[in-house]
């Protein structure tokens, strides 16, 4: 599934955005490996041409906005939209709740692609999709630049690298019962 011109595997790599230890992901599960994202989200020049397949990949079902999530996908939500020439607007959460805030509109008649930088349980892309659906609005399609486990969003998904890294529910997870500290690497300074 490797995007044949972006060796994004190799570029991850090179910028250190693989990391080891035992992680507590944003979905609660626990893991043996790290994808640091801002390593990549944090350089412009490497961001342009991820987000450029992805929208080349969606250009022809003519999305109308752009629709990400918080924080990450932020970024590369923006860029996508720049290629495709629309709008982007993020959820992000209202006391714990997936929200559109800032006026953020969708109508309808908008075609919202969903970007999301890094995606694991795909939970943040089902939050995104039922605010999208609550508004009336149709789903184009899920863009992903890493794609850690499964996806079956039922729609059109593409990810430029997929991934597959193994996740424990914290009742289950092996480096815990090994009593190893866990760290919270997505919102933290690691
Ligand atoms: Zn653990």
């Amino acid at each position: 599934m490797t995007n044949a011109k972006i060796d994004l595997e190799s570029l991850l790599e090179e910028r250190g955005a693989l990391l080891g230890g035992h992680f507590r992901l944003s979905s609660g599960r626990h893991s043996d490996r790290f994808v640091q994202k801002f390593r990549i989200l944090e350089d412009p020049e490497l961001v342009e041409p991820l987000a450029r397949a992805i929208a080349d990949e969606f250009r022809a079902q003519r999305p109308t906005v752009v629709v990400s999530a918080a924080i990450g996908g932020i970024i590369l939500g923006y860029e996508v939209a720049r290629h495709l020439g629309t709008k982007a607007i993020f959820v992000e959460k209202e006391n714990g709740v997936p929200a559109l805030r800032r006026s953020f509109a969708l109508s309808a008649s908008d075609r919202a692609l969903i970007v999301e930088d890094v995606v694991t349980t795909g939970l943040s892309v089902r939050e995104v999709m039922a605010l999208v659906s609550q508004s009336g609005a149709s789903i184009a399609g899920v863009g992903i630049a890493v794609l850690r486990g499964e996806a079956d969003f039922g729609v059109p998904t593409y990810a430029l690298l997929h991934l597959p890294m193994q996740s424990y529910d914290p009742s289950d997870c092996p480096q815990c019962r090994a009593a190893e500290p866990v760290t919270e690497p997505g919102s933290r300074r690691s």
